[in-house]
């Protein structure tokens, strides 16, 4: 066992836009759970949200340890830990269904009733649960960093989101926004073989979606109407087979409903905020057969694919990753990024260093 007094540098989350680091115990092991020593982890917009409101009504509560997309190497297993041994590279996800409610039955294990939260990537060790070692804890093949790793729970919500949405090759597809996850569906929606249209707001945005393979970038402010512009480019302008809202404000979710073509698809994929409502045509959603659907987190299954494709080389994941900074820079970082998305899409924080 590791003696109690032992301590590590660590993020802790105290509140709105309030992170100290902070020198916090390791913490001890209990049965099935593994100790990570953190060799990365990865801001997401899912952190900096939750910077910008304080917590997560999900994820997490206050005071508590912070960031959740990390890979890192195996310090120390407990006891009855089968299949892991200190030195492996792993990568640990931010989550894993109990496997027994009535939702994990239906494999709709993102809506799990005991959906179990882990965080606390921004520090020198993270302790991963039982349930997580078991179910969403993977070892890194070797020719695979442990940056490019890390990637796998964004990836995975996004392989998740188009799966549900069943995007095909050659269908067209219009990405709202250009973050991390808006840039990833980008990509990936790319490589299945769509027609990808991108609808951004930033001037750095434009040329980070056409490195990612959008075919028309569409910048707001630049054209009078977005679901104008976005029609224009469509086949016989009769508007897209898919949107993907990956902004998560109301006035883009209905942006996204009148630029979807008759008998397509919308994924409401980026979250608004609580207590949000939009107002839908009836009439347009009834006679034109829009369908709508939203999607949030992972499965273990869209876990295991999104590591496959990172090791099989399918997507590009260290694009993402536009910087790297030890750990004592974590609030900066996250300031900079809230007030200026312009350009850094996900920074690398290095605990160690
Ligand atoms: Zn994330
Ligand atoms: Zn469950």
């Amino acid at each position: 066992m590791l003696s109690a007094s032992k301590t590590m540098t660590a993020a802790v989350l105290h509140g709105k836009e309030d992170v100290k680091i902070e020198r916090v115990p390791v913490p001890d092991l209990a049965e099935g759970e593994v100790l990570i020593k953190v060799q990365v982890a990865l801001t997401c917009g899912t952190d900096l949200k939750v910077y910008r409101r304080g917590y997560h009504a999900r994820m997490i509560a206050p005071p508590a340890l912070f960031g959740h997309e990390l890979a890192g190497v195996i310090e120390k297993v407990g006891p009855g830990v089968r299949g892991f041994k200190p030195g492996m590279r792993v990568v640990a996800l931010n989550s894993a269904p109990c496997g027994a409610c009535f939702y994990c039955s239906k494999h709709q294990e993102n809506l799990c009733e005991d959906l179990l939260f882990n965080n606390g990537a921004y520090a020198e060790y993270i302790r991963v649960p039982r349930r997580i070692v078991e179910k969403n804890m993977l070892e890194i093949p070797a020719d695979v960093s442990l940056q490019e790793a890390a990637m796998t729970e964004p990836l995975a919500c996004v392989l998740r989101g188009l799966q549900e949405t069943g995007v095909e090759a050659g269908d067209s597809v219009a990405v709202l926004g250009a973050g991390p996850i808006g840039l990833m569906f980008i990509q990936v929606a790319k490589a299945m073989g769509c027609n990808v249209i991108s609808v951004v707001k930033r001037d750095a945005q434009v040329s980070g979606a056409q490195q990612m393979g959008a075919d028309d970038v569409v910048q707001l402010g630049k054209v009078p109407s977005p679901v104008e512009a976005v029609r224009l480019l469509s086949r016989g302008r009769r508007g897209v087979d898919v949107v993907i809202e990956a902004v998560g404000r109301p006035e883009a979710w209905q942006w996204a409903v009148d630029m979807v073509r008759k008998g397509g698809t919308v994924n409401f994929f980026g979250g608004c905020a609580a207590g949000t409502k939009v107002e839908i045509d009836t009439n347009l959603l009834h006679y034109s057969e829009i369908t709508l659907k939203a999607s949030f987190h992972h499965t273990p299954e869209s876990v295991r694919l999104a590591f496959a494709l990172i090791a099989a080389r399918k997507v590009r994941p260290t694009e993402y990753i536009t910087g790297e900074e030890p750990l004592s820079r974590l609030n900066e970082v996250l300031r900079h990024q809230m007030l200026h998305r312009n350009g850094d899409i996900k920074t690398a924080i290095i605990p160690g260093s």
